[in-house]
């Protein structure tokens, strides 16, 4: 059953739950949901680089924070596609588009809507992230064809001003929510390691998984080292058994939702990817580059899913019918 009146209370007993007992739990919602041997395969470019007016305190792409990072300007369409075919022939399903805005200027909205009838004409799913849209913006990239709309809450509501200045949560859920009622999948999730408490790691997955409809996608990330931003100074690292029952949490409060493992894995083992796809993490995303980190080389996923027994999904890995 798919519920979105979870309470603190119960995610915690969870969470607490002996190791085996977690992941029994997850896995069985796992399989009642998803194909355990399939992953769901991403990739991501950043279609505008840094420069952006937001303060978030993780991000080299922020203009607040001394990173290094040159802006740069919009990508054109085509240099998008030729990035697109070439993550295709590399194994991706999905194609994230990622600019560092605010929220992008309509001025840029007949661009951003070519690239997504680009991508998609390549038979390839569309992914976007922008910052905050508008109601218009949202109908403009839907009838584009966007697929998914990637919004992240970061962290809990209560860590959230810790962690960006410009803008709250509220808007962030606001945005989700346009994007929802546009019609649009929400990708949503959130980021392990940045000084947060226990307590803000499981508010955020309840934040999500009370929303009037959960995520289609939950990216759990891990805190990747960054110079130069604001949380570099208060990061801690995670206990890989952290991670796992998060993962496991998230695959229990949202069954039916595809749970990403996405930034952090370059520092993470083959066997502890491998507990948080037993957990129930079914989607990675591949490629050498996220936004401006790493991600393990292709052949080392490869490499890795084959050991599994593991194969990449042809489409969303869902065999159980999809959430009202
Ligand atoms: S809105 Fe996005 S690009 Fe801009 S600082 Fe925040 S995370 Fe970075």
């Amino acid at each position: 059953m798919i519920r979105t009146d979870w309470t603190m209370a119960e995610a915690r007993a969870i969470h607490d739950l002996p190791f085996a007992d977690l992941m029994h739990r997850a896995q069985a919602l796992h399989r009642a949901h998803f194909d355990p041997t399939a992953i769901e395969t991403a990739s991501l470019l950043s279609i505008k680089t840094g420069g952006c007016p937001e303060d978030c305190g993780y991000c080299s792409q922020s203009a607040h924070h001394d990173t290094g990072v040159k802006a740069t300007k919009l990508m054109d369409t085509a240099e998008v596609l030729a990035a697109a075919r070439q993550a295709k022939a590399a194994g991706a399903q999905r194609f994230c588009m990622g600019a560092a805005w605010r929220s992008p200027k309509d001025r840029d909205m007949d661009k951003l809507c070519d690239m997504v009838r680009s991508v998609a004409d390549l038979g390839l799913e569309t992914c976007m992230t922008l910052g905050m849209l508008s109601p218009e913006q949202v109908a403009r990239l839907k009838a584009a064809g966007l697929d998914f709309y990637n919004h992240n809450i970061d962290t809990s509501p209560d860590y959230y001003a810790r962690i960006a200045t410009t803008r709250t949560m509220a808007d962030r859920l606001d945005t989700v929510e346009q994007v929802r009622k546009g019609g649009i999948k929400v990708c949503c999730g959130g980021i392990l390691g940045m000084g947060e408490a226990e307590e803000d790691r499981i508010a955020m997955l309840v934040t999500l998984a009370t929303l009037p409809a959960h995520p289609d996608s939950v990216p759990v990330n891990l805190w990747n080292e960054i110079e130069g931003v604001p949380v570099q100074v208060r990061a801690q690292a995670v206990d890989p058994f952290a991670l796992v029952r998060i993962v496991a949490l998230a695959r229990i409060l949202m069954p039916a939702s595809v749970v990403r493992l996405s930034a952090g894995r370059t520092g993470m083992s083959d066997e502890l990817q491998a507990l948080c796809f037993l957990a129930g993490a079914n989607s990675i995303f591949v490629g050498d580059q996220l936004l401006t980190t790493g991600n393990p080389a292709a052949w080392k996923d490869h490499d890795l899913l084959t050991r599994l027994g593991m194969r990449v999904a042809k489409a969303r890995p869902q065999i159980a019918a999809p959430q009202a």
